[in-house]
């Protein structure tokens, strides 16, 4: 007797947060996650690696700006060599105000036909301060939690990038301030997002992370529905196997906060589909 289900499982969003071995702290490339995606049931990807740095504070977990055209060639390479899996050519790149004034991102942007640039805020005393060291006062989690959507405010008006990656990224290591804090910060960050026409990811790695849970939270999600800001899907996979890491529940996560539609970017436009 066959054991097949009697219809298909339903397809799954693209993933658009992925990276390779060139950041240095991951493993594989492009063609390995655009083949890891098709046995998840994905046909399409972005790979979004860091962002080169021209003076790069850690140079050993980043990308060196001598191999982005080796990053532009991979992802090409994957394009062509898993034929069935849409590759997309994506960049993660940190909100870096001083590097703003210099046109970087605009001048790495020039050299292809990008597809997505996610901004995040990654630096700061953000996600890696543990819960038990004694500067984690409550005090101290609110003002970094804070100074973060200061910083994601000034992003979304810097209109650079087209969605936001992790957007509650403080919440790394499971340090939160009380819920009405949080609100009162993370509305005027959500308002200046749906001022920016930009899209806001939901980052599956969350799960791995003390934080517990996905980036964003039901709330934050629901506040977005409330915006129109549209959702995407990401799993911040650093290694193959992590392609498309729990995304049943998060599209479970996004229709249940209200979501109807998801975001597509092709050449950075943005296109809303069904979810
Ligand atoms: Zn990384
Ligand atoms: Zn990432």
């Amino acid at each position: 007797m066959s054991t097949e289900p009697a219809s298909p499982p339903a397809s799954l969003p693209p993933d658009t947060h992925t990276h390779t071995r060139l950041c240095r702290h991951a493993t594989g490339e492009p063609a390995d996650y655009a083949r890891a995606a098709l046995e998840a049931g994905l046909d399409t990807i972005a790979c979004t690696d860091h962002i080169p740095f021209p003076d790069d504070p850690q140079p050993t977990i980043r990308m060196a700006l001598e191999d982005f055209p080796l990053y532009l060639e991979m992802v090409h390479a994957a394009a062509a060599e898993v034929p069935g899996c849409r590759v997309l050519l994506g960049l993660e790149a940190d909100h870096r105000p001083d590097l703003v004034a210099l046109r970087h991102l605009d001048r790495l942007l020039a050299q292809d036909d990008f597809d997505i640039v996610l901004g995040s805020v990654h630096s700061g005393p953000f996600w890696d301060l543990n819960p038990d060291d004694p500067a984690a006062t409550p005090a101290f989690v609110e003002d970094m939690w804070r100074t973060y959507f200061r910083r994601l405010t000034d992003l979304a008006d810097s209109r650079l990038y087209d969605a936001v990656a992790h957007i509650d990224l403080p919440k790394r290591r499971g340090l939160r301030p009380p819920p009405s804090a949080i609100r009162d910060m993370v509305l005027p960050a959500l308002d200046a997002v749906a001022e920016a026409g930009m899209a806001v990811e939901i980052n599956t790695s969350g799960l791995l992370h003390g934080a517990q849970e996905m980036y964003c939270s039901p709330d934050i999600l629901r506040w977005m529905a409330e915006r129109g800001i549209p959702v995407l899907f990401g799993s911040d996979a650093h290694r193959p196997r992590d392609i498309a890491r729990a995304f049943p529940e998060a599209v479970a996560a996004a229709r249940a906060a209200g979501h109807t539609h998801r975001a597509e970017f092709r050449g950075r436009k943005l296109q809303l589909m069904p979810l």
